[in-house]
């Protein structure tokens, strides 16, 4: 694993840190500056996890970024929550179990389901094509009636959203 070594001040002890290109840094204090036998063993100890980091994110250089394209976060997120309300309005007999619908920031993830009744979307969703934006909202209403991915979940699903399978492929073309 190739690296490089930053001296930091405000380091209290020693990190490896990889970036977005997969460059990687190692982070070392310069108060009490570790040996070069500790640094190695550091590095040994920790060689797997960046390995598994840096994997993650070349994977994450062929995927699209949704890019606001200059529209202020609010009016994205203002969007989201009109496109998300559009569709639920779709299907009444879920939306009055519905308690709340949060719109926010995710790093990880475009929505979820929680058991008193919350839906949460990702403030991106409207930046989607809108089929897939369509599958996320019924993925997540879907969990209204199965806080699982079981086979009755998949089946909800499948009833709103015939072609949920080929969105869900698509939409690991996408980062979050
Ligand atoms: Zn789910």
């Amino acid at each position: 694993m190739e690296y490089k070594m930053r001296k930091s001040k405000r380091a209290q002890r020693m990190s490896l840190v990889v970036y977005w290109d997969g460059r990687c840094e190692l982070v070392v204090p310069i108060k009490n500056t570790p040996s070069q036998k500790h640094i190695d063993s550091f590095v040994r100890e920790n060689i797997k996890l960046i390995e598994k980091r840096v994997k993650k994110l070349e994977c994450n250089k062929n995927k699209t970024h949704l890019s606001h394209q200059g529209v202020p976060f609010e009016v994205v997120q203002e969007n989201t929550r009109l496109l998300v309300n559009k569709i639920l309005a779709k299907y009444p007999d879920y939306y009055n179990k519905i308690k709340t619908i949060r719109i926010k920031k995710y790093k990880a993830q475009w929505g979820s389901c929680s058991l008193s009744g919350c839906l949460s979307f990702n403030y991106k969703l409207s930046l989607l094509p809108v089929e897939l934006c369509e599958y996320i909202v019924i993925h997540e209403l879907a969990h209204i009636d199965h806080m699982n991915h079981s086979k009755l979940f998949w089946n909800n699903v499948l009833k709103f959203c015939p072609d949920y399978q080929q969105y869900k492929k698509e939409l690991r073309s996408y980062l979050v």
